[in-house]
């Protein structure tokens, strides 16, 4: 009896708070939104360089990761490496405020790494009620990539003031400043030194790579290339190396299921692109050869839908590498202290 009554009083309750439902989700949602609105992921970490890795992707349909995306935060300094499809708005998902950003780095110009950017634009715009254009820096095509998304946007960027008002969507703030920039130095302020030098990503050229140093600690990002030499060159005593990475042989199994299904043009595409990226062991061979801490593996190809197929994804490039290496995931961050040779390894 007193079971059965206990059974009655849990069905009364339940059905009480599924008959409640509207008011309940909307208190709970409230709750919650006023928390994460306007957060800032990145507040009270100690002075250092910081990697949020906002696409690890390729242009290859994956879920769980964006494409190319990558934010530099260096004391005062905020800056992006590419900004590929749903990259940024999933940096601002993950609570990095885009108010302060100061540019936009591109490593080349295929479209996986260029596609997103219209958010980087409105985000850093409204974010700041910024007056200037956002530099967008990069090789050569850069200031044409910066003037089409200028075009693209300018009626968006118009209703925006209109509605807004100049106080909070000035003119003139919601464009881009295109700037082709030679390999060398193309970022110099507040301590943070981006040096970008040219890597193999054959035809597409130029295609560079950037060096990133900040009181005293320094990383590599590779860019799009096969395995280069100048990788290792540059990556040379750097603290991390942040390299792209395509499986071949899980690529030819995609490759296989293509020929089956009787699309042989795709096929040969995923034939052609084994010819201008770098498999997770040559990467291993890289990190070794220029005596890095860590590798990071980014622009993950062919997608691996969970954590059980990533030790096939690297195959044996732990037999190459001594030290760590890590898939980046959409969220991983890496943060380098300032005088320190520590590596914390966080996600947003
Ligand atoms: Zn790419
Ligand atoms: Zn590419």
């Amino acid at each position: 009896m007193r079971r059965l009554l206990l059974v009655l009083l849990l069905l009364v309750t339940l059905a009480g708070l599924w008959w409640q439902r509207a008011p309940l989700g909307e208190r709970l949602y409230s709750q919650i939104a006023e928390r994460r609105a306007g957060r800032n992921a990145l507040a009270g970490r100690s002075d250092g360089l910081t990697l949020i890795f906002c696409g690890t992707g390729s242009p290859l349909p994956d879920p769980q990761r964006a494409e190319s995306c990558l934010a530099i935060k260096a004391g005062d300094n905020l800056l992006l490496i590419d900004g590929g499809d749903g990259g940024v708005r999933k940096l601002a998902g993950m609570g990095v405020p885009l108010g302060g950003l100061d540019a936009v780095l591109l490593t080349h110009l295929h479209s996986d790494h260029i596609e997103g950017l219209a958010p980087a634009l409105l985000l850093r715009w409204t974010g700041s009620a910024a007056k200037t254009p956002l530099p967008l820096i990069g090789p050569a095509g850069t200031a044409q990539v910066a003037a089409g998304y200028n075009l693209m946007l300018s009626a968006d960027a118009s209703y925006r003031t209109a509605h807004h008002g100049e106080a909070i969507a000035p003119t003139g703030g919601g464009q881009f400043a295109g700037q082709d920039m030679p390999p060398g130095v193309v970022w110099n302020q507040g301590g943070l030194v981006i040096t970008a030098f040219l890597v193999n990503h054959a035809p597409v050229a130029p295609a560079y790579g950037y060096r990133i140093r900040y009181k005293g600690r320094s990383v590599v990002v590779s860019g799009d290339t096969a395995a280069a030499p100048a990788v290792t060159e540059a990556a040379k005593g750097a603290d991390v190396l942040v390299h792209e990475a395509l499986q071949p042989r899980l690529v030819a199994a995609i490759t296989r299921g293509l020929e089956n299904a009787g699309q042989p043009r795709t096929a040969q595409i995923t034939r052609d692109i084994l010819t201008y990226h770098t498999s997770p062991e040559q990467a291993a061979t890289l990190a070794s050869k220029a005596g890095v801490k860590l590798l990071m593996l980014t622009h993950i190809v062919p997608p691996v839908p969970n954590r059980l197929f990533e030790a096939a994804f690297l195959g044996d490039a732990a037999k190459r590498f001594a030290g760590p290496i890590r898939i980046a995931h959409d969220g991983s961050l890496l943060h380098l202290p300032a005088g320190s040779t520590a590596i914390e390894e966080d996600g947003l």
